[in-house]
Protein backbone atom coordinates (compact mmCIF):
# COMPACT_ATOMS: atom_id res chain seq x y z
CA UNK A 1 0.00 0.00 0.00
CA UNK A 2 1.18 3.26 -1.03
CA UNK A 3 0.88 6.44 0.58
CA UNK A 4 -0.34 9.32 -2.19
CA UNK A 5 0.74 12.05 0.04
CA UNK A 6 4.62 11.19 -0.07
CA UNK A 7 6.28 13.27 -3.27
CA UNK A 8 8.79 11.11 -4.56
CA UNK A 9 11.30 12.65 -6.09
CA UNK A 10 14.46 11.82 -7.99
CA UNK A 11 18.10 11.32 -6.64
CA UNK A 12 19.39 14.30 -8.49
CA UNK A 13 16.43 16.80 -8.02
CA UNK A 14 16.75 16.20 -4.24
CA UNK A 15 20.73 17.47 -4.87
CA UNK A 16 19.54 20.42 -6.87
CA UNK A 17 17.94 21.41 -3.29
CA UNK A 18 21.38 21.08 -1.78
CA UNK A 19 23.08 25.02 -1.10
CA UNK A 20 26.78 25.43 -0.92
CA UNK A 21 28.32 28.30 1.20
CA UNK A 22 31.80 28.11 -0.95
CA UNK A 23 35.24 28.60 1.42
CA UNK A 24 37.91 30.83 -0.84
CA UNK A 25 40.36 27.68 -0.48
CA UNK A 26 39.41 23.92 -2.13
CA UNK A 27 39.32 21.40 0.76
CA UNK A 28 40.87 18.39 -1.20
CA UNK A 29 44.47 18.61 -2.52
CA UNK A 30 45.96 15.67 -5.40
CA UNK A 31 49.10 15.03 -4.20
CA UNK A 32 50.46 14.79 -8.20
CA UNK A 33 52.98 12.34 -8.04
CA UNK A 34 51.52 9.39 -6.39
CA UNK A 35 48.28 10.50 -8.70
CA UNK A 36 50.37 9.64 -11.68
CA UNK A 37 50.84 6.15 -10.85
CA UNK A 38 46.76 5.51 -10.72
CA UNK A 39 45.74 3.99 -14.05
CA UNK A 40 42.47 3.74 -12.78
CA UNK A 41 41.84 6.55 -11.19
CA UNK A 42 39.07 5.35 -9.38
CA UNK A 43 37.72 8.76 -7.72
CA UNK A 44 36.21 9.89 -11.20
CA UNK A 45 33.82 6.95 -11.04
CA UNK A 46 33.17 7.02 -7.19
CA UNK A 47 32.00 10.61 -6.87
CA UNK A 48 28.73 11.22 -6.50
CA UNK A 49 29.12 14.77 -7.63
CA UNK A 50 31.24 14.01 -10.53
CA UNK A 51 33.77 16.68 -9.74
CA UNK A 52 36.94 14.52 -10.83
CA UNK A 53 37.71 14.02 -14.60
CA UNK A 54 40.67 13.72 -16.76
CA UNK A 55 42.10 17.10 -19.11
CA UNK A 56 45.08 16.18 -21.20
CA UNK A 57 45.46 12.97 -18.80
CA UNK A 58 45.31 14.83 -15.76
CA UNK A 59 43.28 14.62 -13.39
CA UNK A 60 41.42 17.83 -12.32
CA UNK A 61 38.59 18.39 -10.27
CA UNK A 62 36.26 21.24 -8.21
CA UNK A 63 35.63 21.53 -5.28
CA UNK A 64 32.70 24.07 -5.02
CA UNK A 65 30.00 20.83 -5.64
CA UNK A 66 31.63 18.44 -2.95
CA UNK A 67 29.11 16.56 -1.63
CA UNK A 68 31.74 15.83 1.60
CA UNK A 69 31.04 12.19 1.26
CA UNK A 70 35.02 11.20 1.57
CA UNK A 71 34.34 8.30 -0.97
CA UNK A 72 37.78 9.77 -3.43
CA UNK A 73 39.85 9.65 -0.45
CA UNK A 74 39.39 6.47 0.11
CA UNK A 75 39.04 4.66 -2.98
CA UNK A 76 42.18 6.57 -4.29
CA UNK A 77 44.78 3.50 -4.08
CA UNK A 78 48.08 5.61 -3.82
CA UNK A 79 46.87 7.66 -0.98
CA UNK A 80 46.76 11.15 -3.36
CA UNK A 81 44.43 12.82 -2.34
CA UNK A 82 43.81 14.97 0.95
CA UNK A 83 40.76 15.91 1.73
CA UNK A 84 39.21 17.28 4.86
CA UNK A 85 36.20 19.44 5.55
CA UNK A 86 35.72 22.63 4.63
CA UNK A 87 36.09 24.92 7.53
CA UNK A 88 33.19 25.39 9.84
CA UNK A 89 29.82 26.79 8.46
CA UNK A 90 31.55 26.65 4.75
CA UNK A 91 30.43 23.69 2.41
CA UNK A 92 27.10 21.55 1.83
CA UNK A 93 24.13 22.48 3.27
CA UNK A 94 21.56 19.35 2.79
CA UNK A 95 17.99 20.34 2.64
CA UNK A 96 16.78 16.77 3.50
CA UNK A 97 19.72 15.74 6.50
FE1 LIG B 1 33.11 13.78 -4.67
FE2 LIG B 1 32.52 12.82 -2.23
FE3 LIG B 1 35.08 13.35 -2.90
FE4 LIG B 1 33.35 15.36 -2.52
S1 LIG B 1 34.08 13.89 -0.97
S2 LIG B 1 34.81 15.18 -4.20
S3 LIG B 1 31.44 14.46 -3.34
S4 LIG B 1 33.73 11.77 -3.81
Amino acid sequence: MTNSKVKIISVEKRLLLNKFNIYTKSHIEIDFSKCEKCELKPCILICPAGLYELVNGKLTHNYEGCLECGACRIVCPYNAIKWDYPPGGYGVCYQFG
